[in-house]
C-alpha cells in the first residue's frame, strides 16, 4: 500500500503505539497540498452566523460570501435573517480606489432595509490587503444606526482557521455585558459551541429545563443578540467543541469570573457526563438537582440502550474512520463506536491542539492512524490501507468516502438529522447502519473486485 504523505507533513501524522507521541498541529496548511480545512474567514463565519437576528455581511469580492452562505444550515426558533448571505461584491475598482464608500452604503441600506439586532461584517483577503478601516466604518454606523456593528478580523490569509473562531470570539465579547438582567437565576448556563444543526440545541435545552436548570444565552445556535448581551448574568458556561468559542469562554472567566465546563453532547457516555456535571456544579444550590439528573438519564437510557443492541448485532467488528473539524468530537465518535462494537481505525481533525491529540493517542487501539489538517490524497490512503466499512466526516469527505465504496455519515454542517442527546445517538446509530450495511457497495468497482478474488466459502 503506497501512502502520499508529502515530506513537510510526515510529523502530523501519528500511528497509536507506533513510537512515544510526537505530532505537530496548528500549524499554516501546506501549500499546494489542498488542505481540507478551510480559511481564516470561513471559521468566524461559521461560529457567528447562528445568531439570527444579526445581520452578516462579507466585506469582499462575491466568492468569499457564496463559499460560506448557509454553511452551518443553522435552525432558528425565530427570525432567519442569517439565512441571507450579504455581501459588499468588491469589484476591481473597488480594489484599486478603496472599498470603505461601498461598505458604508451596503451597510446603510440593509440595516434600514431589514432592522437587525446587530452587524457583523466580516474581513477577507483583499480587505486586508488593500486595507480598508473595518473599524471606523462600523464605528460611525453604529453610531449613525444605534445598534452595534461590530468588525470582525478575519483577512482568510492570518492563519488558519482556529484564528477564525478567535475573531469571532473577539466580536461577540464586544456585545456581551452590553445589557444587564437582575432576572437571571442563580442555577443558569450559557450554551457554547452547539450550532443547532437538525435542531440540536432544542433537545439539549430540554435536558437541562428537565433538570431545573434555566438557559439565558445559545452561543451561537439559534442565538440571539439580546440573549448574548446580557449572557454575562449567567453562573456557568457550557463549552462544546474543541474550540470554537473557547476563547469567548476564557475571556468571559477572565473579566466576569464565570465559570466554564468542557462538555460533549455526543454518544452515551459523554452526553450522560455532561449532564452530570452539570448537576454536580449546582448542587450546592440545589440539593435536588443530582437526583432529577439521575432519573432523567436512566429514563433516556431505557429506551435507547435496547436499540442500539439490535443495531450492533451487524455492526460488530466493522471498521470506521473519522475527519471532523475539531478534535474534541472525536473523543465522543470514538466512544460512540464501541457501543456499536466497532474499531476506529483512522481519526482526525482539522484543527486539534497538541493535548487533543494525545488524548486521542490514549484513547484509541494500537495502529490508529491520527492526523491533523489532513488532505484527500492522505484520507483516501488510509481508508484503503485501513479498509474501512464507514467513514464519518463532513461535505469534503462525502465524495472520498463515495468514490472508494465506503459508507459515510455527514457528521458537519450539513446535516440534516440530530446527532446530540441521547435520541441523537440513536440517530447516529441508525444512519451507521444503515449506511455501512447498504449492499450497494458491493457493486463498487473497487469492492466487487476484492470479493470477486475473495476465497468461495464452501458449498457457495
Ligand atoms: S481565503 Fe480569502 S479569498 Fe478565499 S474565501 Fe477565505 S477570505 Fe475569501
Amino acid at each position: 500500500m503506497t501512502t502520499s504523505i508529502f515530506e513537510e507533513r510526515k510529523d502530523q501524522i501519528h500511528r497509536t503505539g507506533q513510537g512515544p507521541f510526537e505530532l505537530a498541529c496548528n500549524r499554516d496548511s501546506l501549500a499546494g497540498a489542498v488542505s481540507q480545512r478551510a480559511c481564516v474567514f470561513c471559521g468566524s463565519r461559521v461560529v457567528l452566523y447562528p445568531i439570527a437576528d444579526a445581520l452578516h455581511l462579507v466585506h469582499g469580492p462575491i466568492g468569499c460570501a457564496a463559499y460560506t452562505w448557509d454553511i452551518r444550515g443553522a435552525l432558528s426558533s425565530g427570525p432567519e435573517l442569517h439565512r441571507l448571505s450579504f455581501s459588499t461584491d468588491l469589484r476591481e475598482k473597488d480594489v484599486i480606489f478603496g472599498g470603505e464608500p461601498k461598505l458604508t452604503a451596503a451597510l446603510d441600506e440593509l440595516i434600514d432595509r431589514h432592522q437587525p439586532k446587530a452587524a457583523f461584517v466580516y474581513s477577507t483577503c483583499i480587505v486586508g490587503l488593500i486595507g480598508d478601516d473595518l473599524k471606523a466604518v462600523c464605528k460611525s454606523m453604529s453610531e449613525k444606526k444605534g445598534i452595534p456593528v461590530l468588525p470582525v478580523q478575519s483577512e482568510g490569509f492570518k492563519g488558519n482557521k482556529r484564528e477564525g473562531y478567535l475573531a469571532a470570539c473577539k466580536a461577540m465579547f464586544e456585545l456581551v455585558g452590553t445589557k444587564d438582567d437582575p432576572e437571571i437565576p442563580p442555577v443558569s448556563v450559557n450554551i457554547f459551541g452547539d450550532f443547532n444543526l437538525a435542531g440540536e440545541i432544542w433537545i439539549i435545552r430540554e435536558y437541562l429545563e428537565r433538570m431545573g436548570v434555566s438557559v439565558i444565552a445559545n452561543v451561537t445556535g439559534d442565538g440571539r443578540v439580546d440573549d448574548i448581551r446580557r449572557c454575562h448574568g449567567a453562573a456557568l458556561n457550557l463549552v462544546q467543541c474543541s474550540g470554537a468559542t473557547l476563547d469567548l469562554a476564557k475571556m468571559m472567566e477572565e473579566k466576569y469570573g464565570i465559570p466554564y465546563l468542557r462538555v460533549s453532547y455526543l454518544g452515551v457516555e459523554d452526553m450522560a457526563q455532561a449532564l452530570y456535571d452539570v448537576a454536580d456544579h449546582f448542587a450546592d444550590k440545589d440539593p435536588d438537582i443530582v437526583a432529577r439528573t439521575g432519573a432523567l438519564v436512566r429514563e433516556e437510557l431505557a429506551n435507547l440502550l435496547p436499540e442500539l443492541k439490535k443495531l450492533r448485532a451487524d455492526l460488530e467488528g466493522k471498521r470506521a474512520a473519522i475527519y471532523v473539524g475539531g478534535a474534541f468530537k472525536a473523543f465522543s465518535l470514538i466512544k460512540a463506536f464501541r457501543h456499536l462494537g466497532m474499531r476506529v481505525c483512522i481519526v482526525g481533525s482539522q484543527t486539534g491542539t497538541r493535548e487533543d491529540y494525545e488524548e486521542l493517542a490514549a484513547i484509541t487501539d494500537p495502529g490508529t492512524i491520527i492526523v491533523d489538517d489532513a488532505n484527500p490524497l492522505e484520507l483516501s490512503a488510509f481508508i484503503k490501507e485501513k479498509d474501512v466499512d464507514v467513514f464519518v466526516g463532513g461535505v469534503k469527505e462525502r465524495p472520498i468516502a463515495f468514490k472508494l465504496g465506503v459508507g459515510f455519515c455527514d457528521h458537519n454542517h450539513e446535516r440534516k438529522i440530530a446527532l446530540e442527546g441521547f435520541v441523537g445517538m440513536l440517530n447516529f446509530a441508525r444512519e451507521i447502519h444503515a449506511s455501512a450495511m447498504s449492499p450497494v457497495w458491493r457493486f463498487v468497482p473497487r469492492r466487487a473486485k476484492a470479493l470477486c478474488n475473495a476465497p468461495k466459502e464452501a458449498g457457495a
